[in-house]
């Protein structure tokens, strides 16, 4: 029998959030409704709702809210009225969050419980700056805070950073993140749901301390 939990995860880049999510969704037998693979499903099926995410995507512009939301809903209310599930990547800003409450609402179901991995800055930089990748083999390393990169491994080629591993891309990618959650996390802090959980630690650390607020 499936559990009947519903959680919504938050984490920034580099926070093993997707990781987690695997985790949790085992353990207490939830759907995992991650937002990049709703989204990937629906374009490589080429339903309705892709197809109207596609043309955005298409002129290269932000898929707006609504479409986003009417994917993200339609998954969502096809699952089982008791049956659980973890959300990793929706909503994304008050609005989603908004209109996920409403729609829920109206199924007298509501989410239980909000974990937000919360990692220091500074460790995030560390973590997300150290990714290499080798330019001939393509594989990964993570290399120390201010130490030269080591020739591949595997091949002995020249590791290097791509562009959206460098320190000025990662640090955007932190900005967009605290500005885009910070409101959604308030958001769930004025409910009561919301339990930040300390991300400085291993993956079984993170995941005993997110089990615990549960
Ligand atoms: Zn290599």
């Amino acid at each position: 029998m499936a559990g009947s939990l519903r959680i919504v995860l938050f984490g920034p880049p580099g926070a093993g959030k997707g990781t987690q999510a695997q985790l949790l969704a085992e353990r207490y037998e939830l759907a995992h409704v991650s937002s990049g693979d709703i989204f990937r499903h629906n374009l490589r099926q080429g339903t309705p709702l892709g197809l109207r995410a596609k043309e955005y995507m298409d002129r290269g512009v932000l898929v707006p809210d609504e479409v986003v939301i009417d994917i993200m809903l339609d998954k969502i209310m096809s699952i089982p009225a008791d049956d659980g599930f973890i959300l990793d990547g929706f909503p994304r800003n008050t609005r989603q969050a908004g209109e996920l409450e409403a729609a829920l609402t109206t199924r007298a179901r509501n989410i239980d419980r909000v974990a937000h991995i919360d990692v220091p800055e500074d460790e995030l930089t560390r973590r997300l700056g150290g990714r290499y990748v080798c330019r001939d083999c393509q594989a990964p390393y993570t290399i120390a805070d201010g130490t030269d990169a080591p020739p591949c491994q595997r091949c002995n080629g020249e590791l290097y950073q791509r562009d959206d591993d460098r320190p000025e891309a990662v640090q955007k990618r932190i900005d967009v993140y605290r500005e885009e959650t910070l409101p959604v996390l308030d958001f769930y802090r004025q409910r009561g749901l919301l339990s930040d959980i300390p991300g400085k630690d291993t993956v079984e650390g993170v995941f005993q301390s997110i089990v615990a607020a549960l």
